[in-house]
C-alpha cells in the first residue's frame, strides 16, 4: 500500500490522467520554477490532483517561459498559499478566476 493515492470522498484509488504536464511554481512576482508532473484523477468524482513531480528543469521567469513555449506541454500553475496567489492577482490586475487552471483532458 506504500504510495497508494486515494480519494477520501469516493474511497477509490486515483488514476493517472495525463503524464508530462508542466508544473509551474509561482510567487508574488511571477514564475520561479518548472518541473514535469502527472495529473491524477479520481474515477469517482473527477477531482484532479498533481502527483509524480520530477526535479525542476527551469529556474526563473525567463527560463520557465522558454520551457512553456518550447515543450508544448499543458501547464498547471500553483502558489504557496492563497495570500501569495491573491497578491499576484492584484499586481497582474486580474481576478482569482482568471488564474484558475484548466481541467486537464
Ligand atoms: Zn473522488
Amino acid at each position: 500500500m506504500n504510495g497508494v493515492r486515494i480519494c477520501l470522498g469516493c474511497q477509490v484509488e486515483l488514476a493517472v490522467k495525463k503524464n508530462g504536464v508542466l508544473l509551474v511554481s509561482m510567487g508574488v512576482n511571477g514564475a520561479s520554477e518548472a518541473a514535469f508532473c502527472d495529473v491524477l484523477e479520481c474515477p469517482g468524482c473527477g477531482m484532479q490532483f498533481v502527483g509524480g513531480v520530477a526535479d525542476a528543469i527551469a529556474f526563473g521567469a525567463a527560463a520557465v517561459s522558454h520551457v512553456i513555449e518550447t515543450s508544448g506541454a499543458p501547464v498547471v500553475r500553483y502558489w504557496l498559499n492563497n495570500r501569495e496567489r491573491n497578491e499576484f492577482a492584484a499586481k497582474a490586475g486580474c481576478d482569482h478566476h482568471s488564474l484558475t487552471n484548466e481541467v486537464v483532458t
